[in-house]
């Protein structure tokens, strides 16, 4: 049976890519060897890099005075490598669930948090509006998309402060302005790669403003004097990544995708919406594009484990929704194909259909 592959990370990735990877750990690019198996300072795999980068930089648009770096270590690493490099006094951070508070709590280690909003009393199922942003901050943080509860920001924030974005599972999603961000950065696992690699798009005017003496890991410096080459860099990812961002430019590139992603979305709110036994549990306006959370409606709870079982048995894979919030979750990344969302509607259907 066809398996439809919503998991929220690691998550689906294009069967070009997995084919293309697949090859490369046999026969890296015509070299006789595994791609495992060689040097990451060849020329073939300098190259490698080189290509992801630039196809980052296209896609994205990313201006000539940012550079992007590819570290491991995950985001959770970031977490802590953001406030060691950028936070002298006082930072501000947006809390919009479980990875804002893990970075807040490790941004506390380096100076003062100023948490200025929070959905903390909603279960995290909006996006704070409205706030005010102090013009003394080293920082603005926030979390562009929470993988966890489905809720997204829709437009980049005009601050007066630089902005440093978590984008872990809605980079390459949709256009953005990145002038509007000083750093963006994210774990690949959602969209982009397999586990094990980050990347981190940090403005030029970023680097070297706090004088810290830092760890050579931990210093934004290292990273982009060394090219992401300053230990080995997690080659296997990379070369991943860079299968995808080729993939995404064949597809025709950022707006064919984003529309897509649009399509995908609007289809599953679509059903969600008019579907009686199930509601979306995200505030209309602030859904995310890329998690698509949704519960059994009022009334109809008892069904859920049932629900589960039918969606597995019509191949649905990863709908599960994270134990804070309940119910499904269905992660629609890059891809995730417009069928794989037509079968998901046509099972909530059915499922209707079985019980009216
Ligand atoms: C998954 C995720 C993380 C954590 O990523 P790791 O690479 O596992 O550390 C952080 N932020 C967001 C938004 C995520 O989705």
């Amino acid at each position: 049976m066809k398996k439809y592959n919503f998991n929220a990370g690691p998550s689906v990735l294009p069967d070009v890519v997995l084919e293309a990877a697949a090859k490369a750990i046999i026969d890296f690019d015509g070299t006789g060897l595994s791609l495992l198996s060689i040097s990451h300072r060849t020329p073939e795999f300098e190259a490698v890099l080189s290509e992801a980068q630039s196809l980052f930089r296209e896609l994205l648009n990313i201006p000539d005075n940012y550079k992007i770096y590819f570290v491991g270590g995950g985001a959770s690493t970031q977490f802590f490598h953001i406030p060691a490099n950028f936070l002298g006094k006082k930072a501000g951070y947006i809390h919009t669930g479980v990875w804002t508070k893990k970075a807040i709590k490790e941004a506390k280690l380096f100076g003062e948090v100023d948490v200025l909003a929070s959905s903390e009393d909603k279960n995290f199922t909006y996006i704070p509006k409205g706030f005010e942003i102090p013009a003394d901050l080293d920082y603005l943080y926030i979390c562009a998309n929470n993988t966890i509860y489905g809720t997204e920001y829709k437009e980049d924030i005009d601050s007066p402060v630089p902005v440093i974005a978590d984008m872990s599972s809605n980079i390459l999603s949709r256009p953005i302005d990145v002038s509007k961000y000083a750093v963006i950065y994210g774990g690949a696992q959602k969209n982009l790669a397999p586990a094990g690699v980050s990347f981190v798009i940090v403005r030029d005017d970023m680097l070297g403003k706090v004088a810290r003496e830092l760890p050579s890991m931990v210093n934004v410096n290292t990273h982009v004097d060394n090219n992401s080459m300053f230990n080995t860099p997690p080659v296997f990812p990379i070369y991943v990544l860079r299968e995808t961002l080729k993939w995404m430019k064949a597809e025709g590139g950022l707006e064919v995708i984003y529309r897509r992603n649009q399509e995908k979305a609007a289809k599953l709110y679509a059903e969600i919406d008019r579907n009686s036994l199930f509601r979306g549990t995200a505030a209309t306006e602030d859904r995310s594009s890329m998690n698509i959370c949704f519960v059994m409606s009022e009334g109809n709870e008892a069904l859920a484990a049932e629900f589960m079982e039918f969606a597995k048995s019509r191949g649905m894979v990863g709908i599960k929704g994270h134990r804070l919030v309940g119910g499904f979750r269905a992660s629609c990344y890059n891809a995730c194909s417009v069928e794989a969302v037509d079968a998901l509607v046509a099972c909530m259907q059915e499922f209707e259909q079985m019980h009216k």
